[in-house]
């Protein structure tokens, strides 16, 4: 019998078969990997070779943050990295804090802790468990014991959706291959505006294509896709990025490709690249939500809210 969750999915799957050629990385390895020749090494963001700058540090090419500790980029020199992790990343990073602590996800310095604005409630990943401290004043968590659902009230830090975006695109050239870059030099250009005012781009269409899986881990390890275009002459942009880790999906579509002439100002349907565990959770079913990160300002007191299904409470005496 089909029902329409599954009809969603086959019209995303014969979305993708038919318009978009994958190359799919799993991060299902142990030993670290490097992209691009460890000789002769020119930045692919600012295009910089020794002596100008240095390539000393190791450029983790998707955020260590999302438990990235594999995947390491020959193409990004020390300026650029130390660039970007302070005018992306770290945007990244307050837009998923909460999703960090709840899914245990480690970067450098293990699972982060979320607070709340005062302070008095907290969140923190200790001895292997979550460990939740909500103050009456502040509730930070509360149970609906009928539905065995915990749920999470938090707010983000503040952060800008903009540059949330930007660290995706980031992603998504940092794992291209090296001959596909000369198709994305205005986007580069456009990533390396260091300061949010001096992005002078007026739209609203820096989407993103969220999920969240329910359960314990549903993506181990970290997924990329990189999607080409099939063909030059189909009105969709040239390519799109997705990835999955632990409980989540992003996907976008990389903006400003020279090879995407054609379809400016024009109206085009995209549909989210299928994830998986779509309708197979026992833990119910997969929570769908389209992003705009265009924004290019602070935004600040943002709810970031969570809810988490479990078998069993027991009182701790
Ligand atoms: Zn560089």
């Amino acid at each position: 019998m089909k029902d329409n969750f599954s009809e969603t999915m086959q019209k995303q799957i014969d979305f993708y078969e038919t318009n978009y050629v994958l190359s799919i990385i799993h991060l299902n390895f142990s030993h670290k990997k490097y992209l691009g020749n460890r000789n002769n090494r020119i930045c692919r963001f600012c295009g910089l070779t020794n002596p100008d700058t240095t390539f000393k540090m190791e450029a983790h090419a998707l955020p260590e943050l999302i438990g990235n500790k594999v995947l390491i980029s020959n193409y990004e020199c020390d300026i650029c990295n130390k660039n970007f992790s302070r005018t992306l990343e770290d945007h990244f990073a307050k837009f998923t804090g909460l999703y960090r602590t709840m899914s245990q996800i480690g970067g450098k310095k293990g699972v982060p802790s979320f607070k709340s604005k005062d302070k008095k409630s907290r969140i923190d990943f200790e001895n292997g468990a979550i460990s939740i401290q909500s103050n009456i004043d502040n509730e930070i968590a509360t149970f609906d014991e009928d539905k065995n659902q915990l749920k999470i009230h938090g707010y983000r830090q503040p952060y800008i959706p903009r540059s949330v975006y930007k660290c995706l695109v980031k992603m998504a050239l940092s794992i291209m291959p090296e001959e596909e870059i000369i198709n994305f030099k205005d986007t580069v250009s456009w990533l390396n505006i260091e300061k949010p005012e001096d992005d002078k781009i007026k739209t609203d269409s820096f989407v993103c294509f969220h999920s969240f899986t329910p359960g314990g881990n549903p993506f181990p390890w970290i997924t990329v896709v990189l999607l080409k275009r099939k063909r030059d002459d189909l009105i969709l942009p040239y390519m799109s990025f997705f990835i999955a880790f632990s409980n989540y999906t992003f996907q976008i579509f990389i903006p400003f490709s020279i090879r995407d002439k054609h379809i400016l100002n024009k109206k085009i349907d995209l549909v989210f690249f299928p994830n998986i565990h779509h309708n197979t959770s026992k833990w119910g079913n997969v929570r769908y939500q389209l992003l705009n990160f265009s924004k290019n300002q602070i935004v600040e007191n943002e709810k970031s809210d969570m809810t988490m299904h479990y078998d069993k409470k027991i009182r701790k005496l």
